[in-house]
């Protein structure tokens, strides 16, 4: 007989993550405070609601909205909000770490969370006007309204170019009319505020003519067609529905109009790092589940932990946990620096959401019968909740093919010289534009790009076809002006500073009536460090 103390080493509940040996070095005292706070406020509210979450599916409104509510009290539901629209003013972080920390009881419930408090909430965030803002953002921070972000629809999924969804101006009622079906759009049939993309301008490509709109489903026009039975992340309300010749007032169109591609790429990065913490939650309770039943569960006059077919297991789940919150928070403290993530964020929600998948796997496989069967330890959830990881904000193919382009386009620059080791005066650091430049980008494009730098002379960038060139000058006839500081274009060349953070925080200032260019200036060049490698 094995004595219990050897069986029983910990009790259930969280313990063996909280054995992070260099969670000091990972996270600020401040964050581990805030850790522990969430966890407290999981355990305290989260916890005696997610079963009912789980088995009442979709879980009803009043439920969501009474819970919203509780978490808005705690300052949850605006983590990364200013303090001037209500919400608590934090970094990326925070919001991590409440993400994973629900995540671990409900992924379910971090899924409407997030679908609210980020997707949709970011975007106002950034292109909103202050009407937007104080109408839209507040309540969500406030956590008495809820929102929802629309991009999919039943013909358009991986590709977001192809959008059908189309919004066109009535000039006698002067408001836009949209029509089209969004599908998959979670919270969408509870939400108050749904942000929608569609076709501005059928002229150009979509990627240049899409606008984003806040659109409200208590106006006429919008009707919900079903919300959807889901394999996992049950409770959720995910959701078709449908446009029809909707009116949509002036002052709703987010960001500019034609800006909507924009917006869309803006918040991805922040997204994915999202998912990935989301995905840490979901496998947590799995992994500690399967440590614990390894050590109680005896087969052959042993634990089965003495097996290496199930100890070999638990070593691949733990190392590859590890990795997985290494690459998340290593992408998060990138984004929160302002440097260029898109790599690394994307690379953390593919192997984090694989993981999460591969993990809860092994976890139902090590506790054998009760690993499938619903009324032992109730992993099985976690196994279908981890399920979506790999599809939802991007499949895991779209992910693999977007660290590819970036590792080819960094490979055929050649070696990368660290950051800190660069010493470049501003008219070289100039004459070095086109060295950035993906010709294979610029097809179509003839313009005239005009530089004014507050503490510098002017300069002129001129794209021709594929050629690309630039000079000290001023010029009347730019289709574009881009006006900063030698400082941030400085950084941003460097690396640094990510342009499209710089122009939300009002550091870069571009000007033109050329949505179409804009659109390709912003994917017509990649500065890095390496740049100045001579
Ligand atoms: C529960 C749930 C919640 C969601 N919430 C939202 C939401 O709130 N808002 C929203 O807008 N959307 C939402 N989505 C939609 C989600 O983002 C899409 O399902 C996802 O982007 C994939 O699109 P798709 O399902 O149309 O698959 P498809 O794009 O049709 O893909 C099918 C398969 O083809 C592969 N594939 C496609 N293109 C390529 C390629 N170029 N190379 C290799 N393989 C490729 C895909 O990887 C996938 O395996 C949600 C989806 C679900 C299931």
């Amino acid at each position: 007989m094995i004595p219990k103390s050897v069986l029983y080493p910990r009790t259930r509940g969280l313990k063996i993550m909280t054995i992070m040996n260099d969670e000091d070095l990972l996270y600020t005292q401040e964050e581990l405070a805030f850790r522990e706070k969430a966890r407290e406020f999981v355990k305290k509210t989260i916890t005696p609601v997610a079963k009912d979450v789980e088995t009442r599916a979709p879980w009803p409104e009043d439920e969501w909205r009474k819970l919203m509510g509780k978490m808005g009290e705690e300052g949850y539901t605006g983590l990364m909000i200013p303090k001037k629209y209500g919400g608590g003013g934090k970094s990326l972080l925070y919001q991590l770490i409440a993400g994973e920390e629900i995540s671990a009881v409900s992924p379910a419930l971090t899924m409407g969370f997030g679908a609210s408090c980020t997707l949709s909430a970011i975007p106002i965030l950034r292109f909103g006007t202050e009407e937007q803002k104080e109408k839209y953002l507040k309540p969500i921070a406030e956590g008495t309204a809820l929102g929802a972000l629309g991009i999919t629809e039943p013909n358009v999924g991986s590709d977001t170019a192809g959008m059908q969804t189309t919004a066109t101006w009535d000039e006698n009622k002067q408001v836009w009319i949209l029509t089209g079906e969004k599908r998959f759009i979670t919270n969408a049939s509870i939400a108050d505020q749904i942000i929608i993309f569609a076709l501005t301008d059928s002229n150009v490509d979509s990627k240049s003519g899409m606008t984003a709109f806040i659109i409200e489903p208590s106006w006429p026009g919008f009707s919900v067609i079903q919300d959807f039975d889901l394999m996992g992340r049950r409770g959720v309300h995910n959701t078709l529905f449908k446009m029809e010749a909707m009116e949509v007032p002036p002052e709703n169109v987010l960001g500019k109009k034609n800006q909507g591609f924009l917006i869309l790429m803006d918040e991805l990065d922040t997204e994915r790092v999202g998912i990935a913490a989301e995905a840490l939650g979901c496998m947590r309770q799995p992994f500690e589940v399967a440590v614990e039943h390894s050590m109680k569960r005896v087969q052959f006059g042993r634990p089965i932990s003495r097996f290496e077919g199930i100890s070999f297991k638990i070593a691949d789940m733990a190392t590859q946990m590890r990795a997985a919150r290494l690459m998340t928070v290593s992408a998060a403290r990138m984004i929160e620096k302002g440097l260029i993530a898109t790599k690394e964020a994307t690379m953390a929600k593919l192997f984090a959401t694989e993981t999460s998948v591969k993990l809860t796997d092994l976890a139902i496989q090590i506790l054998g019968g009760e690993g499938y069967v619903k009324d032992f330890s109730g992993i099985e959830k976690f196994y279908r909740d981890a399920r979506l990881g790999t599809i939802g904000g991007g499949t895991s193919e779209i992910m693999r093919f977007l660290i590819q382009r970036e590792v080819y386009i960094e490979a055929k620059r050649g070696k990368i010289q660290r950051r800190e080791d660069v010493t470049v005066d501003f008219d070289t650091m100039m004459s070095m534009i086109p060295k950035g430049f993906r010709s294979d980008r610029a097809e179509g494009v003839s313009a005239l790009i005009q530089f004014e730098f507050s503490d510098n002379k002017n300069w002129l960038l001129s794209i021709n076809e594929q050629a690309c060139s630039v000079e000290q000058g001023n010029s009347d006839s730019a289709l574009m002006t881009v006006k900063t500081t030698s400082e941030v274009w400085k950084n941003i060349m460097l690396g640094k500073t990510d342009a499209m953070n710089a122009m939300m925080a009002g550091k870069i200032e571009i000007t033109t009536d050329d949505m179409d260019l804009l659109m390709k200036f912003a994917r017509m060049f990649k500065f890095s460090s390496d740049l100045f490698v001579i």
